[in-house]
């Protein structure tokens, strides 16, 4: 019962981020076309819509958490195209596998399953911090929780002081000029403004805190 109850709240995770990608398209879009080929709203927009679609039906045949997740990561980076897209579904499917169906999590499952994201798409996409991704402001999120959950704090606080660390550590991309994807051979318009990947991750991982943590 308590993981079929956090699969509810695992789809309630994907509606939020689908809401808040539909609002913010054409801002990350912008974002993008500074440097890059300006479809990272249109992306973000695409896959999480098929994420939810995907978790809404896999939760109505009975599936637990993981699979949940797992199921919206798979359509995600079918659906979403572009880079980013095949990073987060990839990301998704890691942070579902991790999370299993079987238990309601504890802190620090959720920090293995935060820890299982980032590294599939460190492996993926190969980006190190200061390449100017959104890998910028997911490893200080995953760091920011594993040390915070590690050092006793309740999942709840551990997540929203690890988003604020992630949204300061996107803004900071600003300064930076872009080393892997699309944005490179322009790198010298990027300056000034934050990564696009960057910006939207701190968004969503923001938005699901309350989600995954209540
Ligand atoms: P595309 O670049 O294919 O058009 P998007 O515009 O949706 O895809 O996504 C661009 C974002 O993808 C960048 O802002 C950056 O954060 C992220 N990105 C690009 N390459 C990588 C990579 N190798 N590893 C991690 N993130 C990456
Ligand atoms: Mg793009
Ligand atoms: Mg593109």
């Amino acid at each position: 019962e308590g993981s079929r109850a956090y699969a509810g709240k695992c789809l309630a995770a994907l509606e939020a981020t689908a809401e808040l990608l539909r609002e913010s398209e054409s801002m990350l879009g912008d974002m993008d076309a500074i440097a890059g080929d300006g479809d990272h709203g249109r992306g973000m927009v695409r896959g999480s819509a098929a994420a939810l679609r995907a978790a809404a039906a896999a939760y109505s045949a009975g599936a637990g958490a993981g699979s949940v997740l797992i199921a919206g990561g798979d359509a995600w980076a079918d659906k979403a195209g572009g880079t980013s897209g095949v990073l987060w579904g990839a990301g998704l499917r890691a942070f579902g596998e991790r999370l299993g169906d079987s238990e309601s999590p504890t802190a620090d499952l959720l920090a293995a399953a935060v820890r299982a994201f980032a590294d599939r798409i460190t492996g993926l996409g190969k980006a190190k911090i200061g390449d100017k991704t959104m890998v910028d402001s997911l490893l200080p999120f995953a760091s920011s929780f594993t040390h915070a959950v590690a050092a006793g704090s309740p999942a709840e606080e551990a997540w929203a002081a690890a988003a604020a660390t992630a949204t300061s550590a996107a803004a900071a991309t600003a300064d930076l000029r872009p080393l892997k994807g699309r944005a490179r051979p322009l790198a010298e318009k990027s300056i000034g403004t934050p990564d696009p990947g960057a910006t939207s991750l701190a968004m969503v991982f923001t938005a699901v805190g309350p989600h995954f943590t209540a």
